[in-house]
């Protein structure tokens, strides 16, 4: 079977506009019926007309018409020359990392994704592949962690669940002086808020679970590279490995992309709301909140870095309940918003990153990053800011110390 990726346009001189690119970016609609969406093509095979005469498709592991659709649609929002579609956020991590060799060392940013933290530390330590964290948001430290065998830097930023932001730009100039292939996990703030290619990121990937699906209805990862080269070897490990996007989810997501931006726009909204009511009552004092962590307030450590990188500060807001407070009694008394694993989607949730999503990481790692027994991660919708403020007040009564 032949690997080689689709060739893709160079990037024009007049990129549209983001809110258009999203709409209108990858492959828009369909050439032959003019339908204005991307058919869903349904198909694991097809047609030759003779040997070795394909008509561009032969096996939709290789190649689907649906997930190229995708494909070209992510390396535009990234502005990267060549995309691909997995069928989940890990899929695209773990492909990314087959790029690796054994004996070789990957670092990675100090809290990123409990998932990301697992499969290095659970499956592909068999393989002798490893890693060491270190606090990518500071570059000396960065530097000094760079050993003879460290070959890559996986970064996210901000981070989870903590929001430590990285100044990618600065990040991606050391890692490259010490000849290390440069990869973001930009999940959180989606290709509308930060695109790292431009950078000098590597690689770009996305659990597309979150914010570029949004409605949580879908599981699938993303990745975008410009390199010609490295989007060689990854389109070959996509297809040998084969954790793909089927038809049907990409064109979902294709779907939940096109209102990335306005969906943005009021996640930002709303979230700066929430974070500055519990801000407010952690000023207070005594009010059942603790330190707020998000990357909006003028005082956050990176928030100039956030602000000069990034086009927002995201939605997603932590907070550590205050002394004495119930988390699970807070979590409970929620009503609007639920309490559930993942972020990103229209529908604000809440979650207990010490027992959910960092749960695989040992408590003595969590606990030294600063992901403490009483934070609560919100991932803020986009219903009414009001109802989200008004549902948290009322939980945080409920979790009082006076009340259990
Ligand atoms: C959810 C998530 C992942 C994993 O993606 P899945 O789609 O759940 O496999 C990776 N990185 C970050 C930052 C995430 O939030």
């Amino acid at each position: 079977m032949t690997n080689t990726p689709v060739p893709r346009r160079e990037a024009s001189e007049t990129t549209p506009p983001m809110d258009t690119l999203v709409i209108h970016g990858g492959i828009d609609g369909d050439e032959r019926t003019g339908a204005v969406s991307v058919p869903i093509y349904q198909a694991s095979t097809f047609k030759q007309d003779g040997l070795g005469r394909m008509r561009g498709y032969e096996y939709s592991r290789t190649g689907n018409p649906t997930r190229e659709a995708l494909e070209h649609l992510i390396a535009d929002l990234e502005q990267g020359r060549h995309g691909f579609a997995f069928a989940s956020g890990m899929a695209a991590i773990t492909a990314v990392l087959m790029l690796l060799h054994t004996g070789d060392e990957v670092l990675i940013s100090d809290n990123v994704y409990g998932g990301t933290f697992r499969v290095l530390d659970q499956v592909l330590d068999s393989f002798d592949l490893r890693y060491r964290i270190v606090d990518t948001s500071d570059l000396d430290a960065l530097a000094a962690a760079v050993g003879e065998h460290t070959v890559a830097l996986l970064i996210e930023s901000p981070a989870n669940p903590l929001l430590t932001v990285t100044d990618i730009e600065a990040a991606a100039e050391v890692g490259h002086r010490n000849g290390l292939l440069v990869i973001v996990d930009n999940t959180f703030m989606s290709p509308y808020l930060q695109r790292p290619l431009t950078l000098g990121a590597d690689i770009v990937l996305h659990s597309a679970t979150k914010y570029l699906g949004g409605h949580s209805d879908l599981v699938a990862g993303l990745v975008a590279v410009r390199d010609a080269e490295l989007a060689k070897r990854l389109a070959f490990i996509q297809n040998a490995t084969g954790g793909v996007a089927g038809p049907f989810d990409s064109w979902l997501l294709i779907r939940g992309i096109k209102t990335l931006a306005v969906r943005m726009d009021r996640h930002l909204g709303n979230a700066e709301t929430v974070a500055r009511f519990l801000r407010s009552r952690a000023d207070e004092g005594g009010s059942g909140v603790g330190r707020v962590y998000w990357p909006g307030f003028e005082d956050f450590p990176g928030h100039d870095v956030q602000a000069r990188q990034a086009d927002g500060f995201g939605a997603i807001v932590s907070f550590e309940l205050g002394e004495g407070y119930g988390v699970d009694a807070f979590l409970s008394a929620l009503e609007l918003v639920t309490l559930a694993e993942s972020l990103g989607g229209v529908e604000s949730l809440a979650c207990h990153p010490a027992t959910m999503t960092h749960a695989a990481m040992p408590r003595e790692i969590r606990e030294r990053v600063g992901i403490t027994n009483n934070l609560i991660r919100l991932s803020v919708g986009i219903e009414n800011a009001d109802g989200i403020v008004a549902d948290i007040a009322q939980a945080l009564v409920a979790a009082r110390p006076s009340e259990r």
